[in-house]
């Protein structure tokens, strides 16, 4: 079975941006600078927070982590979401899910400048993503994506998967995550199915399809009994098992001797995640212009 790993990928494109932010601090005299606003410490994603953190640092990107508590409320959210909008200081913000129940909503996607919303979620950065027909505007557009998104396609192509053509499967469908996914590989000519908690006969759908990604969070869900002989799979999930270890939704042990090619988990989409996001960052630092409050508009 073939291993689908994301380090190389990670360290390629964390590679590329030293001479940016070398850029970055000689344009705006100080480094690129992103927010960090995480709920939940135990949560999955707070695991890659703290990489995140650490990467920043190895390569000079100046972070801040915010860790509000969800007792707080929902307006004290959206007062410090509307601080660190307007604050210079930063030219990125990421916002971690999950987020606190009823604190998903289109107002808080909305509250995020488009300009720093390095994870592609207001509206304006999702409409542009939608409007693209081509996965090179996608690519170079003066907007961001949702990172994991742009990551699994980054790592499809890393390993030499062409979507076109081909008929994938999506399991999941987030704003996050499924949804952009859906759209990317549809700008690549793949086909795709988005499958969801209300899939009629899911391994039916799955068995039909060239590759599966599955982004449901449900941990070694998928087995092999639900994918065609040499199936591909790319594993989005980011889960702990029983004995608290990290997993994907794939039961990695179990598709050994049927699938073709498997994405780790760890190793495999989040490093390539975590790279996207310092690299959005830094564009978000490229867009900031000198001595001016960013708009909401960009180019
Ligand atoms: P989410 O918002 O909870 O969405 C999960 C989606 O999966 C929903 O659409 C849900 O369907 C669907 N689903 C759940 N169980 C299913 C099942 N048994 N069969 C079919 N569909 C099922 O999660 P998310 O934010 O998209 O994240 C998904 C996973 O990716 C999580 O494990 C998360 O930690 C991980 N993640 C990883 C990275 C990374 O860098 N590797 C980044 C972000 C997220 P319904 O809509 O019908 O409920």
């Amino acid at each position: 079975m073939r291993i689908l790993e994301g380090k190389t990928l990670s360290a390629e494109i964390l590679a590329s941006l030293p001479a940016r932010i070398d850029a970055v601090k000689a344009r705006l005299g100080r480094a690129p600078s992103l927010a960090i606003v995480n709920y939940f410490a135990d949560s999955p994603s707070a695991v890659y927070v703290k990489r995140k953190i650490a990467a920043c640092e190895k390569l000079g990107i100046k972070t801040e982590l915010f860790a509000p508590k969800p007792e707080e409320g929902y307006e004290a959210f959206k007062t410090l979401l509307a601080r660190l909008g307007a604050d210079q200081a930063y030219d990125a913000i990421m916002l971690e899910r999950p987020l606190p129940d009823g604190f998903e909503t289109m107002e808080t996607w909305d509250s995020l400048p488009a300009a720093k919303d390095v994870d592609g979620l207001s509206s304006l950065n999702m409409g542009r993503l939608f409007i693209a027909k081509k996965f090179t505007e996608i690519e170079n557009g003066g907007f961001f994506s949702p990172c994991t998104a742009l990551a699994v396609v980054r790592l499809m192509k890393f390993h030499g998967l062409n979507p076109a053509g081909t008929n994938i499967a999506v399991v999941g469908r987030s704003a996050v995550v499924g949804r952009p996914l859906a759209h990317m590989l549809t700008t690549l000519d793949a086909t795709v199915t988005l499958c969801h908690t209300r899939t009629r006969d899911l391994p039916a759908v799955l068995k039909a399809s060239d590759l599966v990604i599955t982004a449901a969070g449900k941990a070694k869900w998928l087995k092999k009994e639900m994918l065609p002989a040499g199936a591909t799979v790319i594993d989005v999930g980011t889960n702990f098992d029983e004995n608290g270890k990290m997993c994907g939704d794939a039961d990695f042990e179990d598709l050994k001797g049927t699938a073709s090619a498997v994405s780790p988990v760890p190793g495999g989409v989040g490093p390539v995640t975590l790279a996207c996001l310092l690299e959005a960052s830094v564009k978000a630092a490229e867009l900031t212009p000198k001595n001016e409050k960013k708009g909401i508009i960009f180019t």
